[in-house]
């Protein structure tokens, strides 16, 4: 048997979440974003999907969209946090990319670079303080790009710092920023709102939204799964019980023997860990399924294997049983939890070694 540890990734599922973003701001068009490696899903067989039907794509990085082209993704493709060297803009103009711009450096090599781009987005820091350029430099960006005819459209952009905290008042008051910088801009398209802003949050009508998280089913709210948002999941990490043996109550487990048995039960050792993306931190305890029952993580995760054991100590292993890992009846978002991160991190940073299958 192959190491049975496989990534199912429902294509279907992202295409209806994208949908469903798109529902809920239907005065709006929608990046998908498919940055790091489409959080962890592939960010071509994702965009490959979604070719026909999204209005563009996002990305981080020139290297992420220049693999969509070659891919043969035709939709644009927008740069999230613009270029970080002045040869990109070619590149851009080359292959259709539209690209943020926070900083003066970005515009003046834009400007030397003679290149036409079809649509800039102007990044205003609307209270982040990462990236983007306060109001007064906001403006004057928008007033030189459009100056230099150099740009098809000009719009003005931000990120939320706290938008999946619908208690935090931030958000109110980065919009009401961003709402005062138009205000001075003139007319100028908008683009504001990740998952958490498109589901949860009053956003400018028309211009563009950046769903990420959502599209791949998993939820940016702590304390809410993807399913009770209405999105459909769309991984599942499976893999197989490749070992089993009998543990007395006081016998204790794997690296660092971290693990003491409370009771006499059975232990499965399943093929996944680190060396994966199962994440090395992941506590004693974590949620799992083996064969649609409740099962749990039992030790330090290794590089390659995990020891799990049943919720109910009655029950007994068998080699070759199908454990799911996350995905289906067992969240990602819970599983996060039990490693002190979010569900973001956990599917983004799957490695090469899992075997990927779409559907
Ligand atoms: N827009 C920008 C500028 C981002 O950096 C990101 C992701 O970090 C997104 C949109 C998508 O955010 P989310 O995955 O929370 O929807």
């Amino acid at each position: 048997m192959a190491r049975p540890l496989t990534a199912t990734i429902d294509l279907n599922a992202i295409l209806q979440n994208y949908r469903y973003a798109k529902k809920l701001q239907p005065t709006c068009k929608a990046f998908a974003v498919v940055k790091s490696n489409a959080y962890g899903h592939g960010a071509i067989e994702v965009a490959r999907h979604l070719d026909n039907e999204a209005d563009a794509f996002a990305v981080a990085a020139i290297e992420e969209a220049m693999a969509l082209r070659e891919a043969g993704i035709v939709s644009p493709v927008m740069l999230l946090e613009g270029v970080f060297e002045e040869y990109e803009w070619k590149l851009c103009e080359q292959h259709g990319f539209w690209a943020a711009i926070e900083n003066t450096q970005q515009l003046n090599w834009l400007l030397a670079s003679q290149v036409n781009i079809e649509k800039i987005f102007v990044k205003l820091d609307s209270g982040m303080r990462r990236l983007g350029a306060d109001k007064a430099g906001a403006c004057d960006l928008v007033k030189k790009l459009r100056e230099s005819n150099q740009v098809g459209d000009v719009l003005l952009m931000t990120h939320f710092s706290c938008a999946d905290d619908l208690s935090d008042i931030a958000t109110m008051e980065q919009l009401t920023y961003f709402e005062r910088a138009r205000q001075e801009i003139g007319t100028i398209e908008a683009s504001v709102a990740n998952s958490a802003a498109i589901m949860k949050w009053a956003i400018p009508e028309g211009g563009w939204i950046r769903p990420g998280i959502m599209l791949y089913g998993i939820s940016p709210f702590a304390g809410l799964t993807g399913q009770q948002l209405g999105l459909a999941p769309a991984m599942i990490l499976s893999s197989k019980v490749i070992s089993v043996r009998s543990l007395k109550k006081g016998e204790k487990v794997g690296y660092g023997l971290s693990y003491e048995a409370a009771e006499d039960h059975q232990l499965a050792t399943v093929a996944v860990g680190y060396g994966d993306g199962y994440a090395r931190h992941t506590q004693s305890g974590a949620p799992l399924e083996v064969n649609a029952s409740p099962a749990m993580l039992a030790g330090r995760v290794s590089m390659d294997m995990i020891t799990i054991r049943f919720a109910d100590a009655s029950q007994s292993f068998e080699i070759g049983q199908e454990v799911v890992l996350w995905g289906g009846s067992v969240p990602v978002e819970n599983v996060a939890d039990y490693a002190s991160t979010i569900g973001y991190e956990l599917v983004t940073r799957m490695t090469t070694r899992p075997r990927y299958q779409y559907h």
